[in-house]
């Protein structure tokens, strides 16, 4: 049998079994399934692994479970703000979107960045009029919007406000004014990212968020970021990324794991775990998903939980939600 497979996560974060209720831990689980069966289903028929990305990846932005597409967190004003990306490890072509207020897919808009403009990255009201050049409907903002992220963009402020004129504890200034910390474990990130290799060995990487719940208007993260969120090159591994952002961006993560096969001939799997030490020494959390050219995958993190699946050929789906869960 050939090799092949895919990985998918659904954000990391405070994911923690005596937190979830059985009926929301089935829901992610069924959701996490659905999106993971879809694309491995697309390259064991022998589709491109750049299709079956895309198609895990839309099935979850039209999930209100996860931070993206329908059900992305709020920014500091209350709207959603959604950024993307993806490329082909075969090309090393690319597609990022960032800012966006109207687009119901916003990995599919990534994808027409990369593959029908001259562009790698574009943004706002300009990529929104390049989408609606191509045909693509724009969505009103409430299409996006959920009571279950409003009521965490009010806690968000709130605690924003208690602790007003503190200093943080990595010392800066940041989009919180309390602790960073005890403002980030309050939240699941539920960024969706997903990494596939073909049956004619290409790779491909795609990822797509709301961001973080409360950021300033106009921030943008490492999910869009060619090489700090995403990342895909054949001759080594496809990466996405999910965690805090900032320090996602810091760290290269994405590249920094191809690059560590790459140059030190590092496995896919000691890869992805020297780059994401390097985020927790520098006071940043999250995790990520790989998989490389012969089909070793990993799915790492250091924050308490991620959601996560994958499907390697001839084998059954993994679903996992827990730090005590399946990893590989
Ligand atoms: N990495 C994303 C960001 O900072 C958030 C996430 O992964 O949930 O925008």
């Amino acid at each position: 049998m050939g090799k092949y497979g895919l990985v998918l996560h659904g954000g990391a974060g405070a994911i923690l079994r005596h937190e979830m209720t059985p009926d929301l831990d089935a829901a992610f689980r069924q959701k996490l399934s659905e999106a993971v069966n879809a694309g491995h289903t697309i390259i064991e028929q022998g589709g491109a692994a750049l299709d079956a990305v895309t198609a895990s990846i839309i099935i979850l932005e039209d999930s209100p479970l996860f931070n993206a597409g329908k059900g992305a967190v709020l920014n500091a004003a209350g709207v959603c703000e959604l950024d993307a990306s993806i490329m082909n490890g075969r090309t090393l072509e690319a597609g990022a979107v960032a800012g966006l207020h109207h687009i119901k897919n916003p990995i599919h808009l990534a994808r027409d960045v990369m593959e029908k403009s001259a562009h790698i990255m574009m943004a706002g009201s300009g990529a929104e009029k390049f989408a609606e050049g191509l045909g693509y409907d724009l969505m009103p903002e409430s299409y996006f919007q959920t009571d279950f992220r409003r009521a965490q963009l009010l806690r968000a402020k709130e605690l924003e406000n208690v602790g007003a004129g503190a200093t943080t504890s990595t010392g800066r200034v940041t989009f919180s004014t309390i602790d960073d910390n005890a403002l980030i474990a309050q939240f699941k990130w539920g960024t969706v990212g997903c990494v596939a290799l073909d049956q004619a060995g290409n790779l491909a990487a795609g990822t797509s968020t709301g961001g973080m719940t409360n950021k300033k208007f106009g921030r943008i993260g490492d999910s869009p970021i060619i090489g700090a969120g995403t990342y895909a090159d054949n001759a080594t591994c496809a990466v996405s990324a999910t965690g805090w952002g900032e320090f996602f961006i810091r760290a290269s993560v994405a590249r920094d794991i191809a690059a560590r096969m790459e140059y030190q001939g590092k496995g896919v799997v000691e890869a992805a775990a020297a780059a994401l030490a390097k985020v927790r020494e520098m006071g940043g959390s999250g995790g990520v998903i790989a998989i490389d050219a012969q089909g070793q995958i990993s799915m790492e993190f250091n924050s308490p939980g991620m959601y996560r699946a994958c499907q390697l050929a001839g084998q059954t789906a993994r679903v996992a939600l827990y730090g005590d869960e399946t990893r590989r």
